[in-house]
């Protein structure tokens, strides 16, 4: 895909936004009921805009990023180095935003997943095909918070494999474990497939538990150990059949060198947030490709908006396990987005390859509703 002239950002809006989930969300180190999120809208010299969506949740409970501390990051240091400069290629982003600015991974990427984007408006292509994409319909899954009881969750997984969801994702956390999981592995048949995510919830003092839900033969658990760990990871995959995914603990190139060279894990979960951008995410997707390491698209409670980067990202080869990418019903009441992200029958979600840019249109009068602060920088 070629890329027709270099782009000048004239103006960058940041707005926070609050919005009430569908239902509440329950991890094992924090609960959601409202998603605080910030959206950033990018203009261009010739007037064409997108909007982009920071992965950022409220509380540091997941990474040390924040809604505010990528508010401050934004403002003070990151709008400042892209607004009025000209970019050749969405490329050249990351190196801009990261020079002399350590971590806001999600802050940086907001703003170089938005320029993707308005590559890829301008250009008259699709997102999905600028960054490389060849599948036209993608695997959902669906990530799961943690529920009452086991019985509960039963009963939600039986309508996941009812809807046609290709895959489930459990939250767990100790003591809300191994009677979920298997609860959860019966309710799911044969066709469902079922994994774990515990975002650090345990630690190799757990062993015997992990052992546990080894036994249940999942397709994967994600993050069971401290957020930045490798070392211990690569212990506790030693012990374990059941592949170990890592997520938190990559947050660059880097990260996966470590999990690859200490074999820390099997399976990478990829976030574009949390990893600086679309550019950064594609470089980890090529390396896992390299070293046969299969990868999938996670998902940060996003709105329409987000999701449309990560559709299109998981449309990129290497992206070979169903993402956590639910349609649109599945969080909000009404999306920003029109059409909604739907899911087909068959549990897949196509790609949007014959719209330009994101694929879909933003709903700015709800977006106005649900705002709660904005702020905008110029250049003439
Ligand atoms: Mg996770």
């Amino acid at each position: 895909m070629s890329i027709d002239r270099p782009l000048r950002l004239t103006s960058i809006e940041v707005r926070e936004i609050r919005m009430p989930l569908v239902q509440p969300y329950r991890i094992s180190s924090g609960l959601e009921t409202e998603r605080r999120i910030i959206l950033v809208r990018l203009t261009e010299e010739d007037g064409t805009c997108v909007w982009s969506e920071c992965a950022a949740m409220s509380t540091p409970n997941y990474l040390p990023e924040t809604v505010d501390t990528s508010w401050l990051a934004l403002e003070e240091w990151l709008i400042p180095r892209v607004v009025g400069r000209e970019f050749e290629h969405p490329n050249a982003v990351q190196p801009v935003l990261d020079r002399h600015i350590r971590g806001h991974n999600m802050a940086k990427a907001v703003l170089e997943m938005g320029i993707w984007a308005l590559f890829a408006e301008t250009s008259g292509t699709s997102l999905a095909e600028l960054l490389g994409g060849k599948a036209t319909a993608i695997d959902v899954g669906i990530a799961l918070g943690i529920q009452e009881r086991p019985d509960v969750l039963a009963d939600v997984v039986a309508r996941c494999r009812e809807e046609g969801y290709r895959r489930v994702k459990v939250k767990i956390g100790p003591g809300k474990d191994v009677d979920y999981l298997q609860a959860a592995r019966e309710a799911a048949g044969d066709n469902l497939l079922v994994m774990a995510d515990a975002n650090s919830a345990y630690t190799l003092a757990d062993l015997q538990i992990l052992k546990q839900i080894d036994a249940l033969k999942l397709l994967m658990i994600e993050q069971p150990l401290a957020w930045d760990d490798f070392v211990e990871h690569a212990e506790l995959q030693k012990q374990l059949e059941t592949p170990v995914c890592l997520d938190e603990s990559i947050r660059s190139v880097s990260g996966l060198q470590h999990m690859i060279a200490l074999a820390s894990g099997r399976i990478v979960n990829i976030k574009p947030g949390r990893v600086g951008g679309l550019a950064p995410a594609l470089d980890i997707c090529s390396l896992c490709v390299a070293h046969r390491v299969p990868a999938w698209c996670g998902g940060m409670l996003e709105t329409g908006i987000g999701r449309a980067y990560n559709v299109a990202l998981a449309s990129v080869e290497g992206f070979i396990l169903p993402g956590d990418i639910s349609p649109s019903r599945r969080y909000w009441a009404e999306d920003i987005v029109e059409p909604e992200w739907e899911m087909s029958e068959d549990g897949t979600m196509r790609v949007p390859f014959d719209r330009p840019g994101l694929g879909v249109a933003v709903k700015t009068d709800l977006i106005e509703k649900y705002t709660t602060r904005c702020r905008s920088r110029q250049v003439r």
